[in-house]
């Protein structure tokens, strides 16, 4: 007889979730996405104007994120990435500097390169390398209760080096001002990324939209290893049976409950022998019976807070830039990618001029030659609470504004098409004291698992977190039936150094 897994949500924890228990003998699997593609937050859409598959936003992954990277190796897809080991920082005077990683081991082997940041002076970098190891050197479990910004200040950051260099690394990474991070996930940023390995900064860039790395090709690779996945299938509750025996969706108590199944939106129901619940966290109670809500174990998902992410899509007639990305540093637009050259040097043809493209100012862009080359770039604004409140137009002018202060061929060039995109909910906060809302994958019903980039993985909300949660159900579910399996993958080896100087 073969376990039934129903898994409920097709993003990248649910599809992570999918592809650990794929083809695992006496597995029946089944994937529910309420949406009509997969990928959930990390996801493609056509623009109407283009005609072009754009992503929702530019997504980036680092050398540190193991499981990601594994997850990719596994569905076949890590070949569709660019491995970026350069990056430019563009200050707020618009001079640049260049960060490679130095023939050094780590923790050194970014040193030379910080040393040459021209936006920061010697006090600001001396203070910077004090406030980096201190940071290295905290116990991230004793670590204090208050706000990152709280933590630099004590530790004697000048306004600078934070609006320069921290503020500028974390708000991309985690999403959130300063002042709403947890000092232990600022620290892991730092450590992960920049000071135990030599490889765990190194830029993962998809060089194809987001939809042909885990939609139909991804559900092709899952269909041949028994599993069936169902698009347009959004599941309205679990179905659980209490100890007499009684199926019921709201069973009058949650004592000794088992989870049967699941009832879709259809009215159709799907029994499971385990269920991975792999959705939002503002979705997960409301498919549960009242009663799961005042579960300990769950009740903090309800206080979860989420950050913002906006990404502005920038269509122009020429090429702004050579360079493949850019990172900002005091500006407003915090990353630039230039998704023509990322994409392989794929030139975009200008669509018929339906529907009409916006107007007013430089915004007011006519498509006069229909046949012209058009050059794609991506900017993106993370912890995006202002550009919600500034709206489409003014956050448009106010981004092609910054890129021309760059870049002066912007003002010659025509921008042939715009358009914002905003993620409201885009990524848990990693506030101060997080970790204690957010809930293991093994739910209080010993049949169903919790997965999800909010769940708790050690990792902030990110794709490595999502994938990780995945790989995390999955083994529950694996061990319930009786397999010893390892999908959560090491970290990157700490350097020896790292593990002298900061006792990594
Ligand atoms: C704009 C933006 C930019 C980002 N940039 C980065 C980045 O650069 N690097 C990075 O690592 N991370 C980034 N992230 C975060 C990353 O996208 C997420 O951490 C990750 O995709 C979350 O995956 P998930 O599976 O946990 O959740 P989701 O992607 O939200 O998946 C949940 C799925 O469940 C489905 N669902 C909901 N309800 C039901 C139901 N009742 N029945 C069936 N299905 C249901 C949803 O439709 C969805 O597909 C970004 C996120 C956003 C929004």
């Amino acid at each position: 007889m073969s376990v039934h897994v129903v898994i409920v949500g097709g993003g990248l924890a649910g599809l992570a979730a999918a592809a650990g228990l794929a083809g695992r003998p006496g597995l029946r699997i089944t994937l529910l996405e309420s949406r009509p593609r997969w990928g959930g937050r990390a996801s493609s859409f056509v623009d109407q104007t283009t005609g072009e598959t754009i992503d929702n936003c530019q997504h980036v992954a680092l050398g540190c994120c193991t499981c990601f990277r594994h997850f990719c190796r596994t569905i076949g897809i890590e070949g569709m990435f660019c491995r970026e080991r350069e990056l430019t920082f563009i200050g707020p005077e618009g001079r640049t500097s260049r960060m490679a990683a130095a023939p050094l081991p780590a923790p050194l082997h970014l040193a030379p390169a910080f040393a040459r940041f021209n936006f920061l002076s010697w006090r600001d970098k001396l203070g910077l390398a004090r406030g980096l190891r201190a940071l290295a050197r905290t116990d991230p479990k004793s670590a204090d209760a208050g706000s990152f910004l709280d933590w630099l200040k004590r530790h004697g950051q000048t306004p600078v080096a934070i609006d320069r260099f921290w503020h500028v690394v974390l708000v991309s990474a985690l999403s959130e001002t300063l002042d709403r991070i947890d000092v232990g996930h600022a620290r892991k940023v730092f450590v992960d990324a920049f000071l135990a390995n030599r490889h765990g900064w190194e830029v993962w860039l998809p060089t194809a939209p987001l939809d042909e790395l885990y939609g139909p090709r991804l559900e092709a690779w899952l269909a041949d290893r028994n599993v069936t996945c169902r698009l347009q299938c959004g599941a309205s509750s679990v179905l659980m049976q209490v100890a007499d025996g009684a199926i019921s969706a709201n069973p009058a108590s949650p004592a000794g409950a088992r989870a049967t199944g699941v009832e879709l939106r259809s009215g159709e129901q799907i029994d499971a022998d385990e269920i991975v619940l792999a959705v939002p966290q503002n979705l997960v109670l409301p498919l549960l019976p009242d009663e799961y809500r005042s579960f300990p174990d769950l009740a903090g998902i309800e206080r979860l807070e989420t950050a913002p992410i906006s990404s502005v899509h920038l269509w122009f007639d020429r090429p702004i830039t050579r360079l493949r990305h850019a990172t900002f540093v005091g500006r407003q637009s915090q990353w630039m990618f230039n998704r023509s050259a990322i994409q392989g040097g794929t030139t975009i043809h200008a669509p018929p001029p339906t529907p009409p493209l916006p107007r007013g100012g430089e915004l007011d862009a006519e498509i006069r030659n229909p046949k012209s080359e058009l050059s794609y770039y991506q900017v993106v604004i993370s912890a995006s609470r202002d550009v919600v409140e500034r709206g489409q137009e003014a956050t448009i002018r106010a981004v092609v504004d910054e890129l021309a202060a760059v870049w002066p061929v912007v003002r010659d060039a025509r921008l042939v098409h715009a358009r914002l995109v905003t993620e409201h909910k885009a990524v848990v906060s990693m506030l101060p004291g997080v970790d204690w809302l957010r809930p293991a994958q093994q739910s209080p019903i010993e049949n169903l698992q919790l997965a999800g980039d909010w769940t708790q993985t050690g990792w902030p909300g990110t794709m490595e977190g999502a994938v990780r949660s995945g790989y995390l159900a999955a083994e529950n579910v694996l061990r319930r039936c009786g397999i010893n399996a390892h999908l959560v993958q090491p970290d990157l080896p700490v350097a020896l150094l790292s593990k002298i100087l900061f006792g990594l």
